[in-house]
């Protein structure tokens, strides 16, 4: 796809009012990217906020020719193709089984990269959607097992190929966590091209680098769940620097038919559009831990997981986990916000959504 130079442009003008700007510290690019079947806006600041935007661009299309599997000739394609062969993989998608597999156990399977051919039978794979047959889902659901998905372990010495095998007839898909593996290089990016700041939105998935030009924090808004098409309605807005805000939701990706709707996050566990009683789920971390976790691809983990899960179970996730920190806004069907205390400076209710708002410890 090809960089929508024109676009970006218009917004670099848009912002800085008028053009690009000599001023280093107001010096900004602005570029649209259309990959992993999303529209992503980049915006970066300083000197180098050209090479800087840029670059991301490439991380990100990097990963996208390796890890789609809408993409014929893509690792994960091929992984997907091989019919239980191992395949020779690279580091990225190498790291990535790995994580899916620490967020599969992690959620007592409510997140699960190997969910592919139910997510198939749905139609979300190629914009095709349709109700399966209860005897399909069924079938289909015993191709869903994590612990299947077995991989070379990392060598050390930096010898030998590093693999991956599925089990026979699986397909994975990595939708719903390499969105936040790549905010996750993208802070990497943003560090060798020494940009003190940038605000990267891959759809759902928000990274906040640095903090906004005067210094302040980044305002996200996190969308309205019953109000998808309003993209000015907000359940709340939260204020990050150096932090990831990844939301999912049933409102992101769905068809109505025979006048229900079906949305794309399934629950592994019967096959079926996950129904929780929540409508969103946001998850929020810092993107510097001292332990250099990726944290992006926790919280996009989470977000999906976290969603199938239902409250309940969220916020028992959050209360057992150790570290790294993350924190959730909850949005649920029956009218309610519920923020974990350690948003509680950095989130404001939007009084006139009609949500009422809870704090939780
Ligand atoms: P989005 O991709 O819209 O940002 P998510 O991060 O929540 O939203 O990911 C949803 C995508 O993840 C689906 O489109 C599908 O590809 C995949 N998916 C659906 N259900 C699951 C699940 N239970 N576990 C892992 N991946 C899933
Ligand atoms: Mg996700």
């Amino acid at each position: 796809m090809k960089r929508l130079t024109a676009y970006a442009l218009f917004l670099a003008l848009l912002l800085s009012g008028c053009g690009a700007s000599a001023d280093p510290d107001t010096a900004q690019e602005s570029i649209q990217v259309i990959a992993m079947d999303t529209a992503m806006l980049i915006t970066t600041y300083g000197e180098r906020s050209v090479p800087a935007a840029y670059a991301a661009e490439d991380c990100i299309r990097d990963l996208e020719a390796k890890l789609s599997r809408t993409i014929e000739d893509s690792e994960v394609s091929r992984l997907n193709a091989a019919g239980g062969e191992p395949v020779e993989i690279g580091e990225d998608l190498w790291e990535l089984l790995d994580l899916a597999r620490s967020y599969s156990d992690y959620t007592g399977g409510a997140f699960d990269i190997t969910i592919a051919p139910v997510v198939s039978a749905w139609g979300f794979t190629e914009d095709s959607f349709q109700v399966p047959f209860p005897a399909t889902v069924k079938k289909l659901l015993m191709l869903v097992d994590m612990t299947s998905v077995s991989q070379s372990p990392y060598p050390l010495t930096g010898e030998g190929p590093l693999t991956a095998s599925l089990g026979p007839g699986q397909e994975i898909d990595l939708g719903g966590i390499a969105k936040g593996y790549a905010a996750d290089k993208l802070v990497e990016v943003f560090k060798e091209h020494a940009c003190p700041r940038a605000l990267a939105q891959l759809g759902g998935n928000v990274l906040a680098y640095g903090g906004r030009p005067d210094g302040t924090p980044w305002r996200v808004g996190i969308q309205d769940p019953a109000r998808p098409d309003d993209k000015n309605a907000f359940a709340g807005v939260l204020e990050l620097t150096d932090a990831f805000a990844v939301t999912s939701g049933g409102y992101q990706r769905y068809f109505e038919q025979d006048g229900k709707t079906y949305h794309h996050i399934i629950d592994p566990a019967t096959g079926y559009p996950a129904d929780s009683g929540l409508t969103s789920v946001t998850v929020v971390a810092d993107c510097e831990t001292p332990e250099g976790y990726r944290t992006g691809t926790m919280c996009d983990a989470f977000s999906t997981a976290l969603f199938v899960m239902g409250e309940e179970k969220a916020l028992d996730l959050w209360r057992s986990w150790t570290a790294p920190a993350f924190e959730l806004v909850l949005v649920t069907e029956d009218g309610r916000v519920v923020v974990t205390g350690g948003l509680k400076d950095r989130f404001t209710p939007d009084e006139s959504s009609g949500y009422a708002y809870e704090t939780v410890s």
